[in-house]
Protein backbone atom coordinates (compact mmCIF):
# COMPACT_ATOMS: atom_id res chain seq x y z
CA UNK A 1 0.00 0.00 0.00
CA UNK A 2 2.70 2.48 1.04
CA UNK A 3 3.23 5.11 -2.36
CA UNK A 4 6.49 6.35 -0.46
CA UNK A 5 7.79 3.10 -2.00
CA UNK A 6 7.93 4.19 -5.11
CA UNK A 7 9.18 7.50 -5.11
CA UNK A 8 11.71 8.85 -7.48
CA UNK A 9 12.89 11.50 -9.74
CA UNK A 10 8.57 12.40 -10.97
CA UNK A 11 8.28 13.18 -7.34
CA UNK A 12 11.60 15.53 -7.69
CA UNK A 13 10.33 16.92 -10.68
CA UNK A 14 7.19 18.37 -9.09
CA UNK A 15 8.48 19.35 -6.14
CA UNK A 16 11.47 21.45 -8.07
CA UNK A 17 8.68 23.31 -9.96
CA UNK A 18 7.43 24.79 -6.72
CA UNK A 19 10.62 25.52 -5.06
CA UNK A 20 11.83 27.22 -8.38
CA UNK A 21 9.06 29.75 -8.10
CA UNK A 22 8.76 29.71 -4.52
CA UNK A 23 4.57 30.13 -4.11
CA UNK A 24 3.92 27.27 -1.72
CA UNK A 25 0.37 28.47 -1.48
CA UNK A 26 -2.71 27.80 -4.11
CA UNK A 27 -4.05 30.67 -4.09
CA UNK A 28 -3.00 33.96 -5.64
CA UNK A 29 0.97 34.98 -6.11
CA UNK A 30 0.07 34.70 -10.06
CA UNK A 31 2.56 36.58 -11.04
CA UNK A 32 5.38 34.84 -9.19
CA UNK A 33 4.35 30.90 -10.01
CA UNK A 34 4.98 30.70 -13.49
CA UNK A 35 2.24 29.32 -14.39
CA UNK A 36 2.47 26.25 -11.89
CA UNK A 37 -0.83 25.65 -10.20
CA UNK A 38 -0.03 22.21 -8.52
CA UNK A 39 -3.17 21.62 -6.06
CA UNK A 40 -5.62 23.10 -9.16
CA UNK A 41 -3.87 20.76 -11.44
CA UNK A 42 -3.98 17.28 -8.47
CA UNK A 43 -7.74 17.63 -9.05
CA UNK A 44 -8.13 17.65 -12.32
CA UNK A 45 -6.26 14.88 -12.59
CA UNK A 46 -7.67 13.15 -9.61
CA UNK A 47 -11.05 14.00 -10.65
CA UNK A 48 -10.07 12.17 -14.41
CA UNK A 49 -8.75 9.20 -12.67
CA UNK A 50 -12.41 8.72 -10.39
CA UNK A 51 -14.41 9.61 -13.10
CA UNK A 52 -16.26 12.46 -11.41
CA UNK A 53 -17.03 16.14 -11.77
CA UNK A 54 -15.21 17.55 -9.23
CA UNK A 55 -12.64 16.90 -6.91
CA UNK A 56 -11.25 19.41 -4.17
CA UNK A 57 -7.62 18.62 -2.83
CA UNK A 58 -7.28 19.36 1.08
CA UNK A 59 -4.85 19.06 3.94
CA UNK A 60 -5.51 15.43 5.02
CA UNK A 61 -8.28 12.80 4.81
CA UNK A 62 -9.83 13.43 8.22
CA UNK A 63 -10.05 17.28 6.89
CA UNK A 64 -11.27 15.94 3.28
CA UNK A 65 -13.96 14.02 5.61
CA UNK A 66 -15.16 17.10 7.84
CA UNK A 67 -15.14 19.19 4.72
CA UNK A 68 -17.42 16.61 2.62
CA UNK A 69 -19.91 16.51 6.07
CA UNK A 70 -20.16 20.47 6.12
CA UNK A 71 -20.01 20.59 2.42
CA UNK A 72 -23.57 18.53 2.34
CA UNK A 73 -24.78 20.71 5.26
CA UNK A 74 -24.14 18.03 8.15
CA UNK A 75 -23.96 19.51 11.17
CA UNK A 76 -24.89 20.17 14.51
CA UNK A 77 -26.93 16.93 16.10
CA UNK A 78 -27.51 15.01 12.54
CA UNK A 79 -26.18 11.46 13.21
CA UNK A 80 -23.80 9.83 11.04
CA UNK A 81 -23.49 5.93 10.84
CA UNK A 82 -19.59 4.54 10.88
CA UNK A 83 -18.28 1.22 10.87
CA UNK A 84 -16.73 0.08 14.64
CA UNK A 85 -13.57 -1.06 12.38
CA UNK A 86 -12.19 1.82 11.13
CA UNK A 87 -9.47 4.51 11.92
CA UNK A 88 -10.08 7.09 14.75
CA UNK A 89 -10.32 10.22 11.35
CA UNK A 90 -14.03 8.64 11.25
CA UNK A 91 -15.55 10.04 14.25
CA UNK A 92 -13.15 13.08 14.81
CA UNK A 93 -14.00 14.41 11.52
CA UNK A 94 -17.92 13.87 12.26
CA UNK A 95 -17.31 15.66 16.33
CA UNK A 96 -15.55 18.22 14.40
CA UNK A 97 -18.39 19.90 12.34
CA UNK A 98 -20.77 19.31 15.92
CA UNK A 99 -22.31 15.79 14.30
CA UNK A 100 -22.60 12.81 16.28
CA UNK A 101 -21.10 9.35 15.27
CA UNK A 102 -23.44 6.47 15.73
CA UNK A 103 -21.31 3.03 15.72
CA UNK A 104 -22.61 0.66 13.75
CA UNK A 105 -21.81 -3.06 13.17
CA UNK A 106 -19.90 -4.61 10.61
CA UNK A 107 -20.13 -8.38 8.90
CA UNK A 108 -17.85 -10.44 6.91
CA UNK A 109 -16.66 -7.68 4.46
CA UNK A 110 -15.20 -6.02 7.27
CA UNK A 111 -17.52 -2.75 6.40
CA UNK A 112 -20.63 -1.62 7.54
CA UNK A 113 -23.30 -4.41 7.45
CA UNK A 114 -26.20 -2.99 5.79
CA UNK A 115 -28.77 -4.82 8.07
CA UNK A 116 -27.40 -3.06 10.49
CA UNK A 117 -27.48 0.57 9.29
CA UNK A 118 -31.15 -0.26 8.86
CA UNK A 119 -31.36 -0.85 12.45
CA UNK A 120 -29.52 2.21 12.95
CA UNK A 121 -31.00 4.75 11.45
CA UNK A 122 -32.85 7.28 13.33
CA UNK A 123 -35.27 10.16 12.93
CA UNK A 124 -31.95 12.30 13.03
CA UNK A 125 -29.77 10.22 10.71
CA UNK A 126 -28.32 12.29 7.78
CA UNK A 127 -25.54 10.56 6.52
CA UNK A 128 -24.51 6.68 6.03
CA UNK A 129 -20.14 6.27 5.92
CA UNK A 130 -18.89 3.28 4.96
CA UNK A 131 -15.18 2.93 5.07
CA UNK A 132 -13.45 0.51 2.54
CA UNK A 133 -10.89 -0.75 5.27
CA UNK A 134 -7.82 -2.38 4.35
CA UNK A 135 -8.42 -2.49 0.30
CA UNK A 136 -12.05 -4.07 0.07
CA UNK A 137 -15.33 -2.20 -0.08
CA UNK A 138 -18.43 -2.21 1.83
CA UNK A 139 -22.01 -3.59 -0.14
CA UNK A 140 -22.38 -0.39 -1.84
CA UNK A 141 -25.74 -1.18 -3.82
CA UNK A 142 -27.61 -2.13 -1.19
CA UNK A 143 -26.28 0.90 1.05
CA UNK A 144 -27.81 3.22 -1.59
CA UNK A 145 -30.44 1.56 -1.83
CA UNK A 146 -31.06 2.12 1.99
CA UNK A 147 -30.14 5.96 1.55
CA UNK A 148 -32.64 6.49 -0.91
CA UNK A 149 -35.46 5.10 1.12
CA UNK A 150 -34.44 7.44 4.09
CA UNK A 151 -33.58 10.20 2.31
CA UNK A 152 -29.66 9.77 2.96
CA UNK A 153 -26.25 11.35 2.44
CA UNK A 154 -23.83 8.12 1.03
CA UNK A 155 -19.95 9.15 2.10
CA UNK A 156 -17.85 6.49 0.92
CA UNK A 157 -14.37 7.33 2.83
CA UNK A 158 -12.12 5.23 0.58
CA UNK A 159 -9.06 6.35 2.43
CA UNK A 160 -7.22 2.85 2.56
CA UNK A 161 -9.04 1.80 -0.87
CA UNK A 162 -8.02 3.96 -4.01
CA UNK A 163 -7.88 2.09 -7.07
CA UNK A 164 -10.68 -0.08 -6.21
CA UNK A 165 -13.87 -0.71 -8.10
CA UNK A 166 -17.51 -0.94 -7.47
CA UNK A 167 -19.85 -1.59 -10.50
CA UNK A 168 -17.18 -0.42 -12.56
CA UNK A 169 -16.98 2.91 -11.19
CA UNK A 170 -14.07 3.75 -8.83
CA UNK A 171 -14.09 3.49 -5.44
CA UNK A 172 -15.06 7.21 -4.04
CA UNK A 173 -17.50 7.80 -7.09
CA UNK A 174 -20.51 5.62 -6.07
CA UNK A 175 -21.73 7.58 -3.28
CA UNK A 176 -22.95 11.28 -2.83
CA UNK A 177 -19.23 12.53 -1.94
CA UNK A 178 -15.98 10.24 -1.69
CA UNK A 179 -12.41 10.74 0.30
CA UNK A 180 -9.50 9.71 -0.18
CA UNK A 181 -6.40 10.46 2.37
CA UNK A 182 -2.58 10.92 0.52
CA UNK A 183 -1.18 10.71 4.36
CA UNK A 184 2.39 9.06 4.47
CA UNK A 185 1.25 5.76 4.69
CA UNK A 186 -1.41 5.40 2.13
CA UNK A 187 -1.43 4.38 -1.57
CA UNK A 188 -1.00 7.11 -3.22
CA UNK A 189 0.93 9.50 -0.77
CA UNK A 190 2.16 13.26 -0.82
CA UNK A 191 2.83 13.06 3.43
CA UNK A 192 -0.35 15.35 4.21
CA UNK A 193 -3.04 15.58 1.87
CA UNK A 194 -6.43 14.25 1.05
CA UNK A 195 -9.58 15.04 -1.39
CA UNK A 196 -13.12 14.77 -1.67
CA UNK A 197 -14.87 13.92 -4.92
CA UNK A 198 -17.97 14.31 -6.20
CA UNK A 199 -20.31 14.91 -9.27
CA UNK A 200 -22.57 17.34 -7.18
CA UNK A 201 -21.79 20.63 -8.46
CA UNK A 202 -23.17 22.35 -5.12
CA UNK A 203 -21.16 20.05 -3.09
CA UNK A 204 -18.16 21.14 -4.73
CA UNK A 205 -18.51 24.65 -4.28
CA UNK A 206 -19.35 24.24 -0.89
CA UNK A 207 -16.20 22.54 -0.25
CA UNK A 208 -14.32 24.79 -2.46
CA UNK A 209 -15.33 27.78 -0.28
CA UNK A 210 -15.46 26.15 3.30
CA UNK A 211 -12.13 24.33 3.32
CA UNK A 212 -10.36 28.12 2.54
CA UNK A 213 -12.02 29.91 5.51
CA UNK A 214 -15.19 30.54 2.90
CA UNK A 215 -13.71 32.33 0.86
CA UNK A 216 -15.56 32.52 -2.66
CA UNK A 217 -12.55 32.93 -4.90
CA UNK A 218 -13.96 34.89 -7.18
CA UNK A 219 -11.56 37.62 -9.27
CA UNK A 220 -7.61 37.55 -9.51
CA UNK A 221 -7.63 39.36 -5.87
CA UNK A 222 -8.20 37.88 -2.76
CA UNK A 223 -8.82 41.34 -0.74
CA UNK A 224 -11.76 41.29 -3.09
CA UNK A 225 -13.54 37.71 -2.57
CA UNK A 226 -16.74 37.64 -0.43
CA UNK A 227 -17.03 34.85 2.41
CA UNK A 228 -20.69 33.43 1.78
CA UNK A 229 -20.23 31.42 4.71
CA UNK A 230 -17.63 30.63 7.46
CA UNK A 231 -14.93 28.09 7.03
CA UNK A 232 -11.76 26.90 7.98
CA UNK A 233 -8.17 26.28 6.86
CA UNK A 234 -8.08 22.65 5.36
CA UNK A 235 -5.92 23.64 2.60
CA UNK A 236 -3.45 21.44 0.64
CA UNK A 237 0.15 23.47 0.39
CA UNK A 238 1.57 23.43 -3.37
CA UNK A 239 4.53 21.28 -1.98
CA UNK A 240 2.03 18.13 -1.15
CA UNK A 241 -0.06 18.71 -4.15
CA UNK A 242 3.22 18.44 -6.17
CA UNK A 243 4.33 15.04 -4.48
CA UNK A 244 0.60 14.04 -5.22
CA UNK A 245 0.62 14.72 -8.77
CA UNK A 246 3.27 12.55 -9.08
CA UNK A 247 1.80 9.74 -7.09
CA UNK A 248 -1.07 9.76 -8.83
CA UNK A 249 -0.07 8.97 -12.44
CA UNK A 250 1.68 5.66 -11.06
CA UNK A 251 -1.70 4.46 -9.59
CA UNK A 252 -2.34 2.08 -12.20
CA UNK A 253 1.03 0.21 -12.12
CA UNK A 254 1.10 0.45 -7.91
CA UNK A 255 -2.63 -1.33 -8.20
CA UNK A 256 -1.29 -4.13 -10.51
CA UNK A 257 1.38 -4.74 -8.92
CA UNK A 258 -0.37 -5.09 -5.64
CA UNK A 259 -2.63 -7.58 -7.06
CA UNK A 260 0.40 -9.49 -8.61
CA UNK A 261 1.78 -9.75 -4.98
CA UNK A 262 -1.39 -10.30 -3.41
CA UNK A 263 -2.78 -13.25 -5.70
CA UNK A 264 0.52 -15.39 -4.86
CA UNK A 265 0.06 -14.86 -1.47
CA UNK A 266 -3.48 -15.42 -1.43
CA UNK A 267 -3.37 -18.77 -3.79
CA UNK A 268 -0.83 -20.19 -1.33
CA UNK A 269 -2.67 -19.76 1.99
CA UNK A 270 -5.61 -20.39 0.48
CA UNK A 271 -4.14 -24.07 0.01
CA UNK A 272 -4.92 -24.28 4.10
CA UNK A 273 -8.36 -25.45 4.31
CA UNK A 274 -8.47 -23.74 7.93
CA UNK A 275 -8.21 -20.52 6.39
CA UNK A 276 -11.22 -18.67 4.80
CA UNK A 277 -10.84 -15.02 2.98
CA UNK A 278 -13.05 -11.37 3.54
CA UNK A 279 -15.73 -11.35 1.68
CA UNK A 280 -15.92 -9.17 -0.98
CA UNK A 281 -19.05 -7.55 -2.16
CA UNK A 282 -20.56 -8.87 -5.83
CA UNK A 283 -19.07 -6.48 -8.73
CA UNK A 284 -16.37 -5.07 -6.27
CA UNK A 285 -12.75 -5.61 -6.97
CA UNK A 286 -10.31 -4.88 -4.25
CA UNK A 287 -7.94 -2.28 -4.21
CA UNK A 288 -5.69 -5.28 -3.29
CA UNK A 289 -3.62 -3.14 -0.79
CA UNK A 290 -4.07 -5.74 2.23
CA UNK A 291 -4.65 -9.59 1.75
CA UNK A 292 -7.40 -10.24 4.82
CA UNK A 293 -8.54 -13.71 5.91
CA UNK A 294 -9.96 -15.18 8.53
CA UNK A 295 -8.54 -18.07 11.12
CA UNK A 296 -11.01 -20.17 13.00
CA UNK A 297 -11.17 -18.58 15.80
CA UNK A 298 -9.62 -15.72 18.12
CA UNK A 299 -7.50 -18.15 19.85
CA UNK A 300 -6.00 -19.61 16.57
CA UNK A 301 -6.11 -15.76 14.60
CA UNK A 302 -3.84 -14.41 18.11
CA UNK A 303 -1.42 -17.51 17.86
CA UNK A 304 -1.11 -17.46 14.24
CA UNK A 305 -0.36 -13.28 14.26
CA UNK A 306 2.01 -14.09 16.55
CA UNK A 307 3.84 -16.46 14.45
CA UNK A 308 3.83 -14.32 11.30
CA UNK A 309 5.69 -12.05 13.41
CA UNK A 310 8.52 -14.71 14.73
CA UNK A 311 8.83 -15.93 10.99
CA UNK A 312 9.53 -12.87 10.01
CA UNK A 313 6.28 -11.67 8.36
CA UNK A 314 6.42 -8.08 8.76
CA UNK A 315 2.95 -5.95 8.86
CA UNK A 316 0.58 -8.30 9.41
CA UNK A 317 -2.05 -6.82 11.59
CA UNK A 318 -4.55 -8.38 14.53
CA UNK A 319 -7.10 -5.26 14.49
CA UNK A 320 -9.23 -6.74 17.06
CA UNK A 321 -6.13 -5.27 19.81
CA UNK A 322 -5.30 -2.27 18.28
CA UNK A 323 -5.24 1.04 19.62
CA UNK A 324 -6.43 2.97 16.54
CA UNK A 325 -8.44 1.22 14.43
CA UNK A 326 -11.34 -1.11 16.50
CA UNK A 327 -13.78 0.33 18.73
CA UNK A 328 -12.73 -1.77 21.73
CA UNK A 329 -9.91 0.90 22.46
CA UNK A 330 -11.39 4.09 21.68
CA UNK A 331 -12.05 4.62 25.23
CA UNK A 332 -11.94 8.49 24.56
CA UNK A 333 -14.31 8.32 22.18
CA UNK A 334 -16.51 5.70 23.94
CA UNK A 335 -16.74 8.15 26.84
CA UNK A 336 -17.10 11.60 25.07
CA UNK A 337 -14.09 12.67 26.75
CA UNK A 338 -13.28 16.13 25.21
CA UNK A 339 -10.56 18.72 25.44
CA UNK A 340 -12.79 21.73 24.00
CA UNK A 341 -16.28 21.05 26.00
CA UNK A 342 -19.31 19.50 23.94
CA UNK A 343 -22.41 20.55 24.81
CA UNK A 344 -24.36 17.62 27.28
CA UNK A 345 -26.55 16.96 24.57
CA UNK A 346 -23.61 15.73 22.38
CA UNK A 347 -21.98 13.98 25.24
CA UNK A 348 -25.17 12.02 25.99
CA UNK A 349 -25.15 11.01 22.33
CA UNK A 350 -22.08 10.03 21.88
CA UNK A 351 -21.56 7.93 25.20
CA UNK A 352 -24.78 5.77 23.48
CA UNK A 353 -21.89 4.35 21.49
CA UNK A 354 -20.79 2.63 24.86
CA UNK A 355 -21.85 -0.66 24.56
CA UNK A 356 -20.89 -4.48 23.04
CA UNK A 357 -20.76 -5.03 19.08
CA UNK A 358 -21.13 -8.78 19.30
CA UNK A 359 -21.41 -9.09 15.19
CA UNK A 360 -18.55 -6.79 14.82
CA UNK A 361 -16.81 -8.93 17.35
CA UNK A 362 -17.09 -11.93 16.03
CA UNK A 363 -15.30 -11.05 12.58
CA UNK A 364 -12.60 -8.89 13.64
CA UNK A 365 -11.22 -11.40 16.44
CA UNK A 366 -10.43 -13.66 13.72
CA UNK A 367 -9.55 -11.47 10.89
CA UNK A 368 -5.54 -10.78 10.17
CA UNK A 369 -4.49 -8.34 7.66
CA UNK A 370 -1.39 -8.39 5.64
CA UNK A 371 0.02 -5.09 4.49
CA UNK A 372 0.71 -5.77 0.54
CA UNK A 373 4.00 -3.86 -0.34
CA UNK A 374 5.01 -2.54 -4.01
CA UNK A 375 8.71 -2.97 -3.53
CA UNK A 376 9.20 -6.81 -2.90
CA UNK A 377 10.71 -8.80 -5.55
CA UNK A 378 9.49 -11.61 -7.07
CA UNK A 379 11.70 -14.05 -4.81
CA UNK A 380 11.05 -12.30 -1.86
CA UNK A 381 6.87 -12.23 -2.27
CA UNK A 382 7.37 -16.13 -3.35
CA UNK A 383 9.53 -16.78 0.48
CA UNK A 384 6.88 -14.98 2.13
CA UNK A 385 4.23 -16.84 1.11
CA UNK A 386 6.01 -19.83 1.68
CA UNK A 387 6.83 -18.05 5.60
CA UNK A 388 3.08 -17.15 5.85
CA UNK A 389 1.91 -20.68 5.04
CA UNK A 390 4.45 -22.57 7.43
CA UNK A 391 3.36 -20.01 10.09
CA UNK A 392 -0.35 -20.58 9.94
CA UNK A 393 -0.06 -24.80 9.49
CA UNK A 394 1.92 -24.72 12.61
CA UNK A 395 -0.25 -22.70 14.57
CA UNK A 396 -3.00 -25.44 13.17
C1 LIG B 1 -5.85 7.45 6.83
C2 LIG B 1 -7.31 7.39 7.00
C3 LIG B 1 -8.10 8.52 7.25
C4 LIG B 1 -7.54 9.86 7.58
O1 LIG B 1 -6.59 10.34 6.77
P1 LIG B 1 -5.45 11.34 7.28
O2 LIG B 1 -4.94 11.86 5.97
O3 LIG B 1 -4.43 10.55 8.02
O4 LIG B 1 -6.09 12.39 8.10
C5 LIG B 1 -9.47 8.38 7.28
N1 LIG B 1 -10.04 7.19 7.12
C6 LIG B 1 -9.32 6.07 6.90
C7 LIG B 1 -10.03 4.79 6.70
C8 LIG B 1 -7.93 6.13 6.86
O5 LIG B 1 -7.23 5.02 6.70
Amino acid sequence: MPGFEVFGAEEKKEVQDVLDNGVLMRYGFDGNRNGHHKALELEKALAKQMQVAHAQAVSSGTAALSVALAAAGVGYGDEVIMPTFTFVASFESILAIGAIPVLCDIDDTLTLSPEAVKKAITPKTKVVMPVHMCGSMADLASLRAICKEHNLILLEDACQAIGGTYEGKPLGSYGDLGCFSFDYVKTVTCGEGGAVITNNASYASNADKYQDHGHDHVGNDRGAESHPFLGYNYRISELNAAVGIAQLRKLDKTIATQKQHYNILRAAIAEIPEVSFRAVPQNGVESYAFLNFFMPNEELARKASGALKANGVDACFYWYDNNWHYYRKWQHLLEAKSLAKFSPEIVAAVKQNNKQYPMSDQWMSRTISCLIKLSWTPEEVNQRAQLMVDAIRNVL
